[in-house]
């Protein structure tokens, strides 16, 4: 090793010894006659120190040409630092230089390694490996590490096998996009990256392993949208001969695993909720809960007194945002521009004052006079001193527009920390999913969920009411983990290809592997993937996965510093058997 110590390591017990560091030059601190640098590794900071008239003049020298970023290996004596830094593990000692040595030196770097950088978001992603050196992303990635480290750990202790799956398969219609790589040796034919190992781990199940896991890429070619990349990574799972209770508390296990020892924090043990009552209370499949504010459905109460929106509505429905009787109209009506966004798509707000004092003030006065408001207010539980917000029109529209006003108010009012976790699996999703842009019904999970047993006459007669053995793990109200219950006879696998639209034929071609292997002694099985990235930035505290990825995409879905998608030569598409040939060329 070129060093005796790392950057982070030495204490005050370690004065009078000489030691050799290498590193980075953060910083350099010329007061004439006393200089300092702050050399910096993976590992911390510590501060050299180098005094005109007492350490060597060429010594002296050298350290004033040392430039930020520069690659040196410096020999000295531990000393005790005069003024501490209790904000940094070695700020009680100071190396006094007797060598420095340049491994190399650095070209000024296009933004300042520092926790505040002053580089912007493009720059940052050209020169990703510069952002790497700072603290704050370089610790995303380490909390990162942790998190792996401990799902192993977990998995490995219930007899879980990490077991690689391919990289190139084959492309399938239902789901995503694929990303697709063409053949050199099979002109016309390609493979496609998965979005997921989801048949190969059905495989395994049939396999006999039982118990597999699998820390894995995913590829995705879906629109743009930000913080989405193309490929992600999946902590993927699958166990045999289990009930989704099995599932759910397995895998409970691991989320609460990874709050204990990556945060220290003791979770409770995650409630059930159904799809059906999350829609109905929350308006949306994954629901914030770390505040309640449930909807409340004023439907019968409110229609009939001749109030045009209402009367036109199928649904009525309020949210009670406690203690904010006071806001103002200037609140008010920003929460009705709100709600009128086209992403929101709400026509108007309607609200309710309960006052202080006990009396109900409302922007329908004309048509809700205090007596009726007062029914209002004990549907929605509402006390004085509360706001009750109402929205009315479409059903699914509203209670999805309530939802966004929902988590909009709940902003406001700073009842979404990050400091604090709820966690909910949310079961009994539907099976299926209408699509009025292909106007077919699609598999709201993957077509390999198995509808519940009970449900199975309905598939026939309402597709879209029948329930899946699906669920998911929200956490503040992301979708961190989903999964089901498996198809595993042949049978049933082709009737939901039907279901799907698809003909005999297409299933056998695209899934008829699938399809064989459950006539050879499948087991029941099921399991779960959880978006390992958004994990990792939900335990990190942040809003985006990309500090949690080492080399991400941007949000055009490029890699700026490698500088991808990129053309290729005239010479390897033809390989491909993929050179387009103009009509020009050919007369
Ligand atoms: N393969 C599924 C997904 O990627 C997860 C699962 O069903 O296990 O969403």
């Amino acid at each position: 090793m070129l060093r005796t110590h790392t950057c982070g390591e030495l204490r005050i017990n370690d004065v009078n010894k000489t030691v050799t560091l290498t590193g980075w030059v953060q910083r350099l601190r010329d007061k004439g006659s006393l200089l300092w640098i702050d050399l910096r590794d993976r590992y911390g900071i510590t501060q050299l120190f180098l005094e005109e008239g007492k350490s060597d003049q060429k010594l002296l020298v050298a350290a004033r040409e040392l430039g930020r970023e520069f690659v040196i290996k410096v020999t000295g004596t531990v000393a005790e630092r005069h003024s501490k830094n209790d904000k940094i593990p070695t700020g009680a000692i100071e190396i006094k230089v007797e060598s420095i040595e340049v491994l190399n030196q650095s070209k000024v770097p296009p933004f300042t390694i520092e926790d505040a950088t002053d580089g912007g978001d493009d720059l940052r992603m050209k020169y990703r490996y510069l952002d790497l050196r700072r603290n704050i992303v370089r610790e995303c990635l380490l909390l990162r590490h942790k998190m792996a480290q401990q799902t192993r750990l977990y998995l490995d202790g219930l007899n879980f096998i990490e077991v690689e799956t391919p990289v190139l398969i084959k492309s399938t219609p239902e789901g995503a996009r694929d990303f697709v790589v063409p053949s050199r040796i099979h002109h016309g034919e390609f493979y496609a990256l998965p979005q997921s190992p989801q048949t190969f781990k059905q495989l395994l199940m049939v396999s006999g392993f039982d118990r597999y896991y699998q820390i894995v890429k995913c590829f995705r070619d879906e629109d743009l949208r930000a913080d989405r990349q193309p490929e992600f990574t999946q902590i993927d799972c699958e166990m045999a001969f289990i009930t989704q209770e099995d599932i759910l508390s397995t895998f409970e296990g691991l989320v609460r695993h990874l709050f204990k020892n990556v945060k220290g924090i003791d979770m409770p043990s995650v409630p059930h909720m159904t799809y059906a009552d999350a829609m109905r209370f929350y308006g949306s499949d994954k629901p914030d809960t770390r505040f309640e504010m449930r909807f409340s459905e004023l439907t019968s109460v409110a229609k009939g007194k001749g109030f045009q929106l209402f009367e036109q509505s199928e649904l009525i429905v309020a949210i009670c945002a406690k203690g904010c009787a006071g806001y103002t109209r200037k609140q008010l009506d920003e929460l009705t521009e709100f709600v009128k966004r086209p992403q929101i798509g709400a026509k108007g707000l309607i609200w309710v004052r309960y006052e202080e004092a006990g009396t109900l003030k409302s922007s329908v006065d004309k048509f809700y006079p205090e007596e009726e408001l007062k029914k209002w207010a004990a549907a929605c539980s509402a006390q004085p001193g509360d706001l009750m917000l109402v929205l009315a029109g479409e059903s699914e529209k509203t209670m999805k527009a309530l939802g966004e006003l929902r988590l909009h108010v709940a902003g406001q009012l700073g009842l979404r920390d990050k400091n604090k976790f709820a966690a909910l699996w949310v079961i009994d999703f539907p099976l299926f999913e209408w699509s009025d842009d292909t106007k077919r019904y699609h598999a709201m999970h993957h077509p390999f969920t198995s509808p519940k047993r009970e449900d199975i006459p309905l598939l026939d007669i309402d597709p879209g009411k029948v329930r899946a053995n699906a669920y998911d793990l929200v956490i503040n109200g992301s979708e961190m983990g989903g999964g089901s219950i498996r198809i595993h006879d042949r049978a049933t696998q082709q009737l939901m290809f039907s279901k799907l639209g698809f003909t005999e034929e297409e299933a056998k071609k695209q899934f008829g592997f699938l399809m064989e292997a459950f006539e050879y002694g499948a087991p029941p099985h099921g399991g779960i993937a959880f978006g390992f990235d958004r994990l990792c930035s939900l335990f990190g505290g942040a809003d985006s996965i990309r500090d949690f990825i080492a080399f991400p995409k941007n949000n055009a879905g490029r890699d700026t510093m490698i500088d991808t998608p990129s053309t290729i030569s005239e010479e390897q598409l033809d390989e491909l058997g993929l050179t387009i040939k103009s009509e020009n060329s050919n007369r």
